[in-house]
């Protein structure tokens, strides 16, 4: 996929206020500080689309933007930071919760994971909870610049190990970094593959 255009749309807490299109959707999320917003940018080539912040916990709103005037890429809240009140928390996961189950456009969220770490509780409550609701997930790991290619692999056995845990089917992972610009191909492959069968049906 070659990205030729690439807009804000609008910014929302409120799942209502999303925009009323038929448009396929794309969401991403992860915990604060896994590389979301750097992600985002890398794949649409832009180098302030998503705002990278030093501050974690900073977007929390349901943020879409439009590709290419076909789909619809919606930058969802960090989950799991600790700077906001319990209260403020809950709200964000009810926020999130109740987009994800209202948007019958959307095609599929990928889950950040941070390659350097194990799945996080969150990680895995989060895609548990995806496949209860049986909404699909795609899991992302980020950064993997930071990982020699026999950790990298090392890594990626045991996230998939804890999936398998839970899960019969591993849901598609990407390999990824923002800063040697890799997984960009797979990831939009992914992302056209989903929208052209769509189409065909
Ligand atoms: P977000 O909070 O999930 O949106 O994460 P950001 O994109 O703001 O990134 C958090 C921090 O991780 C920043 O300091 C980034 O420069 C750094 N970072 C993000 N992606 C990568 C990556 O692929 N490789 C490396 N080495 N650092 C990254």
């Amino acid at each position: 996929m070659i990205i030729k255009s690439a807009e804000f749309v609008i910014s929302n807490t409120d799942y209502q206020k999303c925009p009323p299109s038929a448009k396929p959707e794309f969401a991403f999320i992860g915990r604060s500080n896994v590389g979301k917003s750097s992600l985002i940018n890398m794949l649409v080539q832009r180098k302030d689309l998503a705002k990278v912040s030093g501050t974690p916990g900073k977007t929390q709103t349901i943020n879409h933007f439009l590709i290419n005037n076909a789909w619809h890429l919606v930058d969802l809240p960090g989950y799991g930071f600790a700077r906001v009140s319990q209260e403020a928390r809950w709200n964000f996961g009810r926020m999130i919760e109740e987009y994800l189950q209202n948007r019958p456009q959307l095609f599929c969220t990928f889950v950040l994971i941070d390659s350097r770490h194990e799945v996080q509780k969150i990680d895995l409550d989060f895609i548990n909870w995806m496949g209860i609701k049986q909404l699909p997930v795609a899991v992302l790991l980020t950064k993997t610049d930071k990982l020699k290619n026999s950790e990298l692999a090392k890594s990626c056995k045991s996230i998939e190990q804890t999936l398998l845990n839970h899960w019969e089917d591993l849901p598609p992972i990407f390999i990824t970094s923002a800063v040697k610009k890799s997984g960009r191909d797979k990831v939009l492959d992914f992302i056209q593959t989903a929208i052209d069968s769509q189409k065909n049906v």
